[in-house]
């Protein structure tokens, strides 16, 4: 798949794409990445991006005219029924690009749709500055307005590269191991988890919407605290069922709304009610 960035503040990227996964994974041809400087599309002597707000106010605003040119420099079109007639800048491709506006007013970013959008083929990243970007922009070219949390940033470029990071770990080959992505926090369901790691000590099977167990490493002991013996008898039943208990305990401590979505056994139930009993 490829992303195509659009910034006022192109060589953000730079060491963003130099390191870790990312780098391998644009090595290996498993991903692409253009990043386009807004700037490029303007037509005056300061290039300008931004304009005061009409109605008054505070801050500035990124102007329609350099992003829409910028679109049309991407082959994309405007959206069918946004008003706005295709100048001949090509098909939207229905289902093969999707046009993102980063934007703290937009749905929130989860696993589920990073997942969504590691099956398109390309995803255009429209970072904001600013106060934001004309609302035209929204409304005339972007599928989805995303939120990468709670709070304002200064910029998109900090949320792009969330999303790029996030999506791009699903694709196919990029993680070393296919099988890690199901097994880690906000894992797929059970019944959806294709590959399966014989013989190794994993949460009992998929995360199932839960979060990741804790994990530890060497040495056994360290400032004073021991890790569970459970997961150094090498019995490996007795670790899935002491990772699973972990998850639970987990996602009921710090994120209890996930225990509604997530795909729960009997067995799950029971061990949930024991726990709540403890922290009672
Ligand atoms: N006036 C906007 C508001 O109150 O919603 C905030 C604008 S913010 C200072 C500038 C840009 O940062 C936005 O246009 C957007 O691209 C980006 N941004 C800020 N918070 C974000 C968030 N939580 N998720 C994604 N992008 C965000």
């Amino acid at each position: 798949m490829r992303f195509e960035i659009v910034t006022i503040f192109p060589e953000f990227f730079t060491s963003f794409f130099e390191n870790g996964i990312l780098r391998r994974a644009l090595a290996e041809g498993l991903l692409e990445v253009g990043v386009h400087d807004l700037r490029a599309f303007t037509h005056d002597r300061h290039r300008t991006v931004d304009d005061r707000p009409f109605g008054g106010g505070e801050g500035m605003v990124l102007k329609p005219q350099p992003l829409a040119e910028a679109m049309a420099a991407l082959g994309i079109a405007p959206k069918q029924g946004s008003g706005v007639r295709d100048q001949g800048t090509g098909n939207r491709e229905q289902g093969r690009t999707r046009v993102i506006l980063l934007s703290a007013q937009g749905k929130t970013f989860t696993q589920a749709m990073a997942r969504e959008f590691s099956r398109e083929e390309r995803v255009v990243l429209i970072c904001g500055r600013y106060e934001g970007v004309d609302e035209r922009i929204n409304q005339i070219y972007c599928d989805t307005e995303l939120s990468i949390g709670d709070y304002v940033l200064s910029g998109g470029e900090l949320a792009a590269a969330v999303v790029v990071d996030a999506t791009m770990r699903l694709l196919p080959g990029v993680l070393g191991n296919e099988a890690s992505s199901e097994f880690e926090s906000f894992g797929v369901a059970d019944a959806e988890i294709t590959t399966d790691e014989e013989g190794v000590p994993r949460s009992q099977h998929g995360a199932g919407g839960l979060l990741d167990y804790p994990h530890y490493t060497r040495p056994a002991e360290f400032g004073g605290v021991r890790v569970p013996e459970t997961l150094l008898n090498g019995d490996h039943k007795e670790i899935r069922k002491w990772r699973r208990e972990q998850q639970l305990r987990k996602t009921l401590t710090n994120r209890p709304d996930l225990l509604a979505g997530a795909a729960l056994s009997k067995e799950d139930k029971k061990l949930l009610d024991a726990i709540r009993g403890d922290l009672a």
